[in-house]
């Protein structure tokens, strides 16, 4: 889950004061159970050319037990960083995922653009 506490605590913030991390600091966990819910793959701008130019390092990364520690993979893109195979905008899922929910993110396009757009 993502640790609020932990997101302020980098700020140097005083005693009392407030702020709300925006959606481009917010680091969506990269685990397993995450990335179940994303639903990038239900996505029209997400190619079928680039789900078959991906699934064999998204198998490979899947068959990890953590995944915390891979670099990129292609899907989950809030958590991943943008891909290196979607181009072109053609409709964005982000705002009925899950995930888009439980980290109160407020962007979408996190394929084509680092921290979405
Ligand atoms: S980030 Fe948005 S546009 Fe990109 S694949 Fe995921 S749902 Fe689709
Ligand atoms: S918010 Fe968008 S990029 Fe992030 S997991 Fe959900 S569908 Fe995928």
């Amino acid at each position: 889950m993502y640790d609020i506490g932990k997101a302020h605590r980098g700020n140097n913030l005083n005693q009392g004061e407030y702020m709300n991390p925006s959606s481009s600091q917010i680091k969506v966990d990269k685990t397993k159970a995450n990335l179940k819910k994303c639903n990038c793959m239900n996505c029209p701008s997400y190619s079928l050319g680039c789900k078959m130019k991906a699934m064999p390092k998204n198998m490979m990364e899947m068959m990890k037990s953590d995944i915390s520690d891979v670099d990129h993979m292609e899907a989950m893109f809030c958590a991943f960083g943008k891909s290196t195979c979607i181009g072109e905008p053609k409709g964005c899922v982000c705002s009925d995922c899950q995930l888009h929910k439980e980290y109160n993110l407020d962007k979408m396009y996190y394929c084509l653009s680092e921290g979405g757009q």
